[in-house]
């Protein structure tokens, strides 16, 4: 079966959720610390987390001199306080060892995606998924981070096979999607897989992708589908 086309799964997804614009939420090394906090979390409890850490230190050097403990103290709320603590002071000394002292990611700036990516890779707890938020949302470069909802959807809707590992999504889906269009492609795959296209019972009788989606047979007998047909018939 033919794959749906990108341009318009982005364009049927922006006219229902508007259009996302990519602005940089915050430095490089900030997302991605904000990124290993929210492993395992959701948004709701890593920003506090988050913005408890920022607080409660001058700068990342600071952070990255003090103990685990010290770091896990602000970042509770998270979960997984002390396991994060030691990744994002891992992280940042072994940053400051290869950067001569300097614990800055601006140099990814000049660097292409895929050897900005491999190098983030280097560092202790730094996978594909960590690596592509700093690269997309500090740098705006065309790296797309696969989460759990683009996962579940590019599958639903054939664009990634039933076999296809998480690790191997991000590559599949970077080949296909335009790199002008990765930002948005991202930002409405999560936004309908969090309120339509969910992990149980998708809401395919009001998707506005059921005419492009391979999955939309296997879901489609769902309570809201046979709402809409009685509707309609009325
Ligand atoms: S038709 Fe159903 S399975 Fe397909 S994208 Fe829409 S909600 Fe998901």
């Amino acid at each position: 079966m033919e794959k749906p086309d990108i341009n318009c799964i982005i364009t049927l997804l922006s006219r229902e959720y508007g259009e996302p614009s990519w602005q940089p939420d915050r430095e490089p090394l900030g997302t991605l610390v904000q990124t290993i906090l929210s492993q395992h979390t959701s948004d709701k409890n890593s920003h506090p987390a988050y913005r408890a850490l920022v607080s409660a230190f001058p700068d990342w050097y600071a952070v990255a001199d003090a103990s685990p403990w010290e770091i896990a103290a602000p970042i509770r709320g998270g979960g997984l306080a002390e396991i994060k603590a030691k990744r994002i002071k891992q992280a940042l000394n072994e940053i400051r060892a290869s950067r001569s002292g300097c614990i800055e990611l601006d140099f990814l700036n000049e660097l292409s995606v895929a050897e900005a990516r491999e190098w983030l890779k280097q560092l202790s707890g730094v996978g594909t998924k960590t690596a592509s938020c700093v690269l997309l949302f500090s740098l705006g470069k065309p790296a797309l981070p696969v989460d759990t909802h683009i996962y579940r959807v590019s599958k639903r809707l054939g664009l990634i096979s039933e076999r296809t590992s998480v690790e191997q999504a991000h590559q599949a889906l970077e080949n296909m999607v335009p790199p002008e269009e990765v930002y948005r492609f991202h930002v409405l795959l999560i936004e309908h897989g969090r309120k339509v296209c969910k992990a149980v019972r998708p809401r395919c009788g009001i998707c506005v992708l059921q005419k492009l989606c391979p999955a939309y047979g296997e879901y489609g007998n769902n309570q809201e589908t046979i709402a809409k047909i009685q509707e309609t018939s009325r």
